[in-house]
């Protein structure tokens, strides 16, 4: 090999910093010319002690280069963890990365001293697996045998050097290539590119998609696949390689073909020609050259101007040489934590909201972006903020060329810019504005995140510069029931307090409306009250009720045609107390819900305090894992008479307004806990006795308790969080705590199973309940009563009246087959249309 080949480069993963240098400075000792390229990913970025899997994916890719691969030595224990967690980061399809479990100085000292040499990939990886021999056979031990052994044929050894799992495109099966045609009119959007790149990121596959026109780009990264511009007909071609491809790349075809449950196109059998979503007729943007109304109702309201946008960052910043690893660590923190804080959010909604603001967080969480951005502060020494200016700005650039609905999200992308700077320069990122009237909101545009925060108790309107018809802002409108305009150029110039009429159907804002005008206003339109009462097509009866989390939930909740309340948080009576209230107090309290439901179910949840929901009187503040702690009923071991106090409170509350009150306790894990909770509650005067299920632990018993109370209710928000270990909260694992994950349909199915055996009522209240397309899965698995925002009661409704049971049932037990939460959903899907 020529002296001027690249050459396979090293990276020395250790705990420490110095025992990492002294073992490169040894090896550098027996190189006679040019080293190999090397990179140390040692301690902490402070010196102390550790190993930190972003460095050393940023050493691979440092090292990597060149192209002919790269060898990874790494000390012990979390260094491997480290090791094996970056081949995760390193999602680069080209780059051949090989972990070594080679003795580390030997190791170390072999790859170097084979690369220097301009030894390929496999001859490095050999030479370094085999460094211990020597000290082995002259001192005589077993080992040398075996080691030669793995050597000569590493597949025989039960614990063979991962080489599939570590070598990202020279693994040994071929590469899986597969073709699929876009069928959702809306093409790889925004959305459906979030939902290609977790499910890819989730496989851990090195997958690539392309078209005729563009790519191949890695499919962990949604903006690249949405740059593609794969609109409807398009046909992609998917390539995988390494252990699992075969499997990622059917499981990516058939996304793609399903049309991720959106409207699908019209493409006649063989009218599948490429097609890529042309060019917008507009240049630069789908902003409307008129105002257009793109959510109905008709309002007045003074204005509330919302003004945010990130100052750009000075392009002639430099970061010195010695601060930039530092800097490109800040910022991937900052994009990861903004990627977070979205997902956090998108767990509290449902429907649209929640798949809008995933996306949005998808974004920030890019593994391209985050490559493009850390490699202009690591290489060119941007400021952080400066880097994502540019490499966002850039990637807005190019959804505008694309046009149509892309255009359309540069919004997000600017927001997720200015969230990330915000972050970084730790200047607030302004929101919308705080009023203490109701408001018309006007903004340039509006974020995803910004709009699914709205309170329509606030917010009367929603008026936008920018945006068109499928904007995230019109979306969400639509879904908050808002009246909204789009494309009202000069909004933000009205002063604030200004009043004016919106009209979300024709797009009409008058400023200063007069009397006449004004007496136009219609109000806000959004979806009828539900006309219960629930069942399915074929007349099962299933109980829709509203969970009420705070007072004004209940007025939402007769509103909306509730037929009952099936989870009334009583936290809210408690919130931002530093002392227990008053039993007196309680029964005002529940006294209010009651009343507004006369004659109808209202299940009252006791105390569910600890980990998400903290109260000060109650919790502690330092438990290491609060979410496995003293939580929900756990807590009355330590305070009994705060949960009897409670329970009497809910009883003379019922027996004052003749409520039908049904009492449950959250955070069951035992039968024991449930009959005591059980004999507690009666003994305190309630009637209706029952326990939440929403531990894994519940519902492998839910027979036993199904036999020791009167209902169950499932809290499908813990429950999915307990079933799949992933924290509820968290952004990032978002995609494992999805009610859709077959594992979690399976506990719900063991506590349908044992619901009808016993005859005990069933309901589900997390939010589960609230999204129309798995409902009828619920259903099917013998759940009996549903539980939701308010708003969401009439879409729910409308769904369940749509099918029959046994339609549901075959819905459910075809998502229960699936093998992932998007299978569930396509599954459901055909079931139900069938
Ligand atoms: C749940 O866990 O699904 C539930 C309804 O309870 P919460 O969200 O209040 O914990
Ligand atoms: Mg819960």
């Amino acid at each position: 090999m020529s002296g001027a080949s690249p050459r396979v480069g090293i990276v020395a993963v250790s705990h420490s910093r110095p025992l990492a240098e002294a073992a490169v400075a040894l090896a550098l000792e027996m190189v006679a010319g040019d080293p190999p390229p090397i990179a140390i990913a040692a301690g902490t970025p402070d010196g102390g002690t550790g190993t930190d899997a972003v460095r050393v994916s940023e050493a691979i890719l440092e090292v990597g280069a060149g192209g002919a691969g790269v060898v990874v030595l790494m000390d012990l224990g979390s260094a491997v963890m480290s090791a094996e967690m970056a081949l995760e980061f390193v999602a680069d399809p080209e780059l051949r990365v090989r972990l070594i479990s080679a003795p580390f100085v030997e190791g170390l000292l072999a790859a170097i001293v084979r690369a220097a040499g301009g030894a390929d990939l496999d001859a490095v990886a050999t030479e370094a697996l085999a460094a211990l021999r020597p000290k082995s056979e002259q001192l005589g031990d077993a080992a040398a045998d075996d080691d030669q052994r793995a050597v000569d044929d590493p597949g025989d050894r039960a614990d063979a050097p991962p080489a599939a799992a570590g070598d990202l495109a020279s693994a040994a099966p071929p590469p899986a290539i597969a073709e699929a045609v876009v069928r959702n009119v809306a093409g790889l959007h925004a959305r459906p590119a979030a939902v290609i790149a977790g499910l890819v990121a989730e496989r851990g596959v090195a997958l690539t998609l392309a078209t005729d026109a563009k790519g191949p780009v890695d499919a962990t990264s949604p903006i690249g696949i949405a740059v593609l511009g794969a609109g409807p007909g398009t046909r992609v071609r998917i390539a995988a390689t390494g252990a699992g491809a075969a499997a990622a790349v059917e499981e990516v075809r058939a996304l793609i073909e399903s049309g991720f449950g959106e409207e699908l196109a019209e493409l006649a059998e063989l009218d599948v020609a490429p097609a890529e979503v042309q060019p917008a007729a507009h240049p630069s943007h789908e902003t409307p050259s008129h105002p257009l109304g793109v959510s109905s109702g008709r309002v007045v309201g003074p204005v509330a101007v919302m003004v945010h946008a990130a100052d750009e960052p000075d392009p002639a910043v430099r970061i010195p040489a010695d601060a930039r690893y530092g800097a490109a660590t800040r910022l991937r923190e900052a994009m990861l934590a903004v990627a977070g804080e979205m997902h956090a959010t998108a767990q509290m909604l449902s429907g649209q909201r929640r798949d809008v603001l995933v996306a949005t967080a998808a974004i920030a969480a890019d593994p391209a972006l985050h490559r493009a951005a850390e490699a202009l502060v690591r290489d060119e020494g941007a400021t952080p903020e400066r880097a994502v200016w540019v490499e966002l700005g850039r990637t807005a650039a190019q959804y505008r060329e694309l046009g149509g609905r892309m255009a359309e999200r540069v919004t997000d992308l600017v927001d997720v810019r200015d969230r990330i700077i915000a972050r970084l320069t730790g200047v607030e990122r302004p929101g919308v504005p705080e009023r203490d009237h109701p408001f018309i909101l006007v903004a340039d545009d509006l974020a995803p995140v910004d709009t699914v925060g709205l309170d329509p108790e606030c917010c009367l309107a929603i008026v936008t510069e920018q945006g068109g018809p499928t904007s995230h802002t019109a979306i969400l409108a639509r879904e908050l029931g808002l009246p909204a305009i789009v494309g009202a150029a000069g909004a933000t110039a009205l002063a604030d307090g200004t009043v004016v009429l919106v009209d979300g159907d024709t797009g009409e804002l008058i400023v200063q409306p007069d009397e006449g005008a004004r007496a136009t206003a219609t109000g806000v339109i959004t979806l009828p009250p539900f006309e219960g009462p629930g069942q399915t097509a074929d007349g099962h009866r299933i109980v829709l009720g509203a969970n009420v989390g705070a007072p004004r939930d209940i007025r939402r909740a007769v509103e909306r045609g509730a037929e009952g309340v099936g989870l009334f948080r009583t936290e809210f009576c408690f919130l931002d107390r530093t002392r227990e209230p008053s039993v007196d107090d309680q029964v005002a309290a529940y006294r209010e819900v009651f009343a507004a439901f006369v004659g109808s179910r209202v299940v009252v949840r006791t105390l569910d305090a600890g980990s998400d929901k903290p109260l000060p009187f109650l919790t502690s503040d330092d438990e290491p894992n609060p979410a496995l702690g003293v939580r929900g009923y756990r807590t009355s071991r330590r305070d009994p008479e705060v949960l009897d106090a409670q329970l009497r409170a809910i009883a003379r509350a019922a027996d004052a307004e003749q409520a039908d009150a049904w009492v449950m306790a959250p955070m069951i894990a035992t039968v024991a806990e449930a009959t005591e909770f059980v004999a507690r509650a009666r003994a305190a005067g309630n009637r209706t006795v029952g326990v939440m299920i929403e531990t894994p632990a519940a519902a492998f018993v839910a027979d036993e308790l199904c036999a020791v109370v009167d209902f169950v209710s499932i809290g499908t928000n813990d429950l999915s969080q307990y079933t799949m270990a992933a924290d509820r909260m968290s952004g990032e694992l978002a995609h494992l705590a999805d009610p859709w994950q077959p594992a979690v349909l399976r506990a719900i199915r063991l506590i349908g199973e044992a619901g009808t055996r016993s005859g005990t009522p069933v309901g589900v209240c997390g939010e589960a309940a609230a999204d129309p397309a798995l409902a009828p899965v619920l259903v099917g698995l013998g759940v009996t009563s549903l539980s939701m925002a308010a708003r969401a009661i009439t879409a729910v409704g409308a769904i369940v009246s749509s099918a029959t049971l046994a339609q549901c049932r075959t819905a459910a037990e075809a998502a229960c087959a699936a093998t992932d939460p998007a299978a569930a959903r396509a599954a459901a899907r055909e079931a139900l249309a069938t």
